[in-house]
């Protein structure tokens, strides 16, 4: 039901950012896509275009949603939550992260705006996670026995998860660390915004960094 067709990777150059994130297909009632990833992920996500039905948008950093263009012609539904396109336009001159490319193609997106926990399926729920960004989202996912976390950047990586004083770069920190306390105590898998899967507390698969 839920496959991970790009896992995120965390690692941190020492300038810039790396930005491998964590793009999730869902198969329920209908099929969702959480996140597009980075502009490096884009033949992923053009392979899986036929498949999907919506889209939802953890939150508007590039790593997140960069690729959505592909979807204009489509027309498909892309939720993203209502504060965080508040903040975006708050933010949009003077925020690196939030940059033009979705000034270009925002008006041309079916852009659904969410301001409250909304049941996208028969299986799969858009909650709040906020503190990474005031408008964050996440995915709950009942599957079989298992209360399942698409978290995106609500939880970052493995070391983020066990960490319980980190925050990296949320704009909001006590409200991400509250968060992140709520989600460890909820859900038995967790999807980090840039690592592999979290089972039960344990990383799911190891990953090595490659040289080219
Ligand atoms: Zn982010």
């Amino acid at each position: 039901m839920i496959e991970q067709i790009v896992s995120g990777f965390p690692y941190k150059p020492e300038k810039g950012c790396f930005g491998f994130s964590s793009c999730i297909l869902i198969r329920d009632s209908k099929n969702i896509l959480f996140d597009t990833g980075g502009y490096n992920v884009r033949s992923v996500i053009k392979s899986y275009l036929n498949d999907i039905d919506c889209v939802v948008i953890s939150h508007l950093h590039f790593d997140h949603c960069s690729n959505l263009d592909l979807f204009i012609e489509k027309k498909i539904p892309i939720y993203i939550s209502a504060k965080e396109l508040i903040s975006y336009n708050e933010n949009k001159d003077n925020d690196s992260d939030l940059f033009s490319y979705f000034e270009c193609i925002k008006d041309k997106l079916n852009i659904i705006e969410i301001d409250n926990v909304f049941q996208l399926s028969n299986k799969v729920k858009i909650i709040f996670t906020l503190g990474h960004t005031n408008g964050h989202i996440s995915l709950e996912v009942v599957d079989g026995s298992n209360l399942v976390l698409l978290a995106g950047d609500s939880i970052k990586s493995y070391n983020d998860y066990i960490d319980t004083n980190s925050y990296g770069n949320a704009v909001n920190p006590k409200k991400y660390l509250d968060t992140k306390k709520i989600i460890k105590k909820k859900y038995d898998i967790i999807y980090p915004g840039h690592d592999s899967v979290i089972i039960n507390g344990k990383r799911g698969i190891q990953m090595e960094l490659r040289q080219f």
